[in-house]
């Protein structure tokens, strides 16, 4: 088929594989185990002879591949595997691809409880320097001669803060280190991190792909762009065929059996579903993240807006320059933090919750939850004010959230 649009890839991805039946939707395969007439396609299956068969369901199963197959075309990548979460696609990343003795880089604003997987890999010997990786120049002061990868997000949670994307692409590939970019904010609708040469791209699938807020998932997709066989930690087993998936096949295969932390075909379903809107979604909840913030930016009770698509924002040069649009993602800083609770309690649209990328609109306080265990001192450092409030802007029609900030504003 011709090259299509965004959205006209996803809905038809099915259909290129083959629909069984005629089915329009994939099925929801629950079988664990997979059987053979001839003891031969068993082995070959094994053996990885037979491309794409299955044996039991922890390493796959026909309804989470027809979802990998969906996320390596929005990544236009050359492959994908699909993890019960998107902490287990990260943990499986660096626990399969690193070892003992390594160095990796990442940005100091990672996501919460990627910083706590970055605190265990400490532990098992693995050392990590965070930079600002809104300057290159910090990446490329900290490499060290047994550095393997950067690890950056593209839109970081709550502080939108946005790494250097393209000078990391290439900086990485003038080093050869392999380059893993945590779409997860930006998603592949608004921003392809294989763009900026990055050669993994990490999707939690439980945030914007599905959207709903009704299954976890996460996905590592391989985009083709680094060359493995200069990676040193490929083991032999995995030194074989196509050297282009030695990498995936290494996180597939041993992330998935060791970890065990594989995707249920319900929620691989639950998410197919959620992804055919992915650009819709996205472009609306866009569109009202940014008329939200440049409401707020020009109200005197309200200190900082950090959103992307602000020409205040740091790094809005970078922004502009990638992304079609600045995600659902926004926060904002009341000058009186002790209004905070106040202030929340009034609005009556968004809902008081944490996560992220969901229908409805989602608020939390920063300081007093989700960065409450990091202590006062770590907040300071990441310029985390008391005040400061994270928006996940949902599908609301604009005007009427726009007007419940302004009522509770003037309460
Ligand atoms: C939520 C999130 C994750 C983890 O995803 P889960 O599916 O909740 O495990 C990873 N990275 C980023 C940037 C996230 O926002």
């Amino acid at each position: 088929m011709k090259e299509v649009g965004f959205t006209t890839a996803i809905v038809h991805s099915n259909r290129q594989a083959g629909a069984e039946h005629g089915a329009i939707h994939k099925p929801i395969h629950t079988s664990v185990q997979y059987g053979f007439d001839r003891v031969e396609d068993l082995v070959g299956v094994f053996q990885g002879s037979i491309k794409g068969g299955f044996n039991y369901a922890r390493q796959g199963t026909p309804t989470t591949a027809a979802l990998e197959t969906l996320i390596t075309g929005l990544e236009q990548g050359v492959g994908s595997v699909c993890f019960a979460t998107g902490m287990a696609a990260i943990t499986a990343t660096f626990l399969t691809l690193l070892q003992s003795g390594d160095h990796i880089i990442t940005s100091r604003f990672v996501f919460g409880n990627t910083n706590s997987v970055l605190s265990t890999l400490v532990r098992l010997g693995i050392t990590v320097s965070m930079v600002d990786a809104s300057d290159s120049a910090q990446v490329a002061a900290a490499i060290q001669p047994n550095t393997r990868l950067v690890f950056v997000e593209t839109i970081a949670n709550p502080g939108t803060q946005i790494p250097d994307l393209s000078a990391i692409g290439e900086l990485c590939k003038a080093r050869g280190l392999l380059y893993v970019v945590d779409n997860t904010v930006s998603s592949p609708a608004l921003f392809r991190p294989k763009s900026v040469g990055a050669g993994l791209v990490i999707n939690s699938l439980t945030k914007t792909v599905a959207g709903h807020g009704s299954a976890l998932g996460g996905s590592v997709t391989d985009t083709g762009c680094f060359d493995w066989q200069t990676y040193p930690n490929i083991l032999d087993s995995y030194r074989k065929g196509d050297a282009a998936q030695w990498g995936l096949l290494q996180i597939k295969k041993k992330g998935l059996r060791d970890m065990g932390a594989s995707l249920s075909s319900e929620h691989a379903h639950q998410i197919s579903l959620g992804a055919e809107t992915l650009a819709l979604r996205v472009e609306r909840s866009s569109t009202t993240a940014l008329a939200l913030a440049q409401y707020l930016e020009k109200h005197p009770a309200i200190g900082r807006v950090y959103y992307p698509m602000l020409s205040s924002h740091p790094q809005h040069a970078i922004a502009k320059k990638h992304f079609s649009a600045g995600s659902w993602l926004l926060s904002f800083e009341l000058r009186d933090a002790s209004d905070c609770f106040a202030f929340i309690n009034r609005l009556q649209l968004p809902i008081k919750a944490t996560g992220l990328g969901d229908t409805r609109t989602l608020i939390i306080p920063v300081a007093h939850t989700i960065f409450w265990e990091a202590g006062a001192q770590v907040r300071a450092e990441m310029g985390i004010a008391d005040g400061l409030i994270r928006v996940s802007v949902g599908l609301e029609d604009s005007a009427d959230l726009v007007a419940d900030f302004e009522q509770a504003l003037h309460g």
